[in-house]
């Protein structure tokens, strides 16, 4: 698969010493019902840019979202909860502020002495953010003398921390970013074969695109999760009361329709359940004896032979999305099994996506994937070959 090699500038390419860094970082971490973090890879991912400045004695402001507060101020988004997380990850103290524009702001990142770390609050409690808004982004360029851009998650997305605030400052990458680039560009322009991409989900919009620009670079395609469902559920198999995306139907036969290679792997059989509870009954079923009100919440025993054998002897393997309800045990064995699958490949590996990862996790693996991506949404846009609007406007390497 041809893929643009790194031409960005980095952390590494600017003198940072003492200098105040305004860093966007992606900490939308998944969290419990009492906003407590669950799963700290993307903080953790972080560490090797932060270590460098604060070795170097840069003062570091960080901003990141968390969740969909519409443009609110909903402290249930706060990034207050992860101060403490961070602060034990880096052994220093971390200062919050509980904004992330205005006077309050400002002070607190002027009053940053060399080797400090100020995290500010979440940037989607402003409606400008999303919308790139230059206003907003002035505001808060106003808290560093250097972008630096470690947020590989959002570099899909124009947002003002994103895209708009490079009109005003010096903009680079870290650390994480540059490596989740390169190391997907290695792997999958290294041109290792069969090259596998694994897709689950439930969303099948969103990822229509991807599907379509992804089948001429891909020689397998296996589809799980919900969005097999909506497949299925297209070429006329009863698919009983699965989750499914009718208004998809469509597009389905679009992609089948390009599909000439027959790339597109679907499941041979599911696992359905009376209801969508962890504790329903369940049964192995072919994907034409899915009973009346019945739903499938996984994949099943063949399907999941099938899917490991083509991942164990790919060249390359990409895995983005759930394979089933993974977050209920019972009805997690197909996503397991795919991420054990990638562990035991003989190809390279790259997985991404906070579900994929959280699997990865479950099934204890992910030193055993040659790189487990912070990217989701962002992975798949650089794979089709879109441009990355936060990596564009990065200034550019020299040589
Ligand atoms: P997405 O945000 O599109 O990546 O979808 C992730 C969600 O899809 C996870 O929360 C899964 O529980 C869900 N999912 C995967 N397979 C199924 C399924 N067969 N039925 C219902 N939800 C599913």
């Amino acid at each position: 698969m041809a893929i643009a090699t790194y031409n960005k500038k980095t952390i590494r390419d600017i003198d940072v010493n003492g200098k105040r860094i305004l860093m966007r970082v992606d900490y939308n971490v998944p969290r419990d019902e009492n906003g407590e973090p669950t799963d700290l890879t993307r903080i953790n991912g972080t560490l090797p840019t932060l270590h460098y400045l604060l070795k170097r004695g840069a003062r570091v402001v960080l901003m990141s979202h968390l969740g969909r507060p519409k443009g609110q101020r909903n402290l249930k988004y706060s990034l207050a909860n992860l101060t403490p997380y961070l602060a034990r990850l880096l052994d220093t103290d971390v200062a919050f502020c509980d904004d992330c524009i205005g006077p309050k702001a400002e002070e607190m990142a002027a009053a940053l002495q060399p080797g400090q770390v100020l995290l500010l609050e979440n940037l989607r409690f402003y409606a400008e953010e999303e919308a790139n808004d230059k206003e907003f982004a002035g505001k808060l360029a106003k808290l560093g003398e250097i972008y630096v851009n470690d947020a590989f998650g959002t570099v899909h997305r124009a947002h003002a921390s994103i895209a708009a605030i490079t009109e005003y400052l010096p903009a680079v990458s870290g650390l994480l970013l540059e490596k989740d680039l390169v190391m997907i560009s290695k792997i999958l322009g290294a041109g290792y074969r069969p090259c596998v991409a694994v897709m689950g989900g439930a969303k099948i919009s969103d990822k229509i695109g991807v599907i379509k620009n992804l089948l001429p670079k891909v020689d397998r395609l296996l589809i799980g999760g919900a969005m097999a469902n909506t497949f299925l559920h297209a070429l006329g198999h009863n698919m009983g009361a699965s989750k499914l995306s009718a208004d998809d139907v469509e597009l389905v036969h679009e992609l089948l329709a390009i599909d000439i290679g027959k790339k597109i792997v679907l499941p041979e059989d599911l696992v359905v359940a009376d209801k969508f509870d962890n504790e329903a009954q369940k049964k192995n079923v072919g994907i034409d004896e899915v009973p009346e009100g019945w739903m499938a919440l996984d994949m099943g025993e063949k399907t999941i032979q099938t899917y490991s054998a083509i991942i164990r002897s790919a060249g390359a393997v990409i895995w983005n999305g759930p394979m089933g309800v993974f977050e209920m045990p019972n009805f997690a064995r197909g996503t397991e099994a795919v991420a054990l699958a990638c562990a035991k490949s003989q190809g390279a590996t790259i997985v991404g996506g906070g579900d994929s990862l959280a699997a990865l996790d479950q099934v204890g693996v992910n030193y055993m994937i040659t790189h487990v991506s912070t990217g989701g949404g962002s992975t798949l846009e650089y794979l089709e070959g879109r441009r990355l609007p936060g990596v564009d406007v990065l200034l550019d390497a020299e040589d």
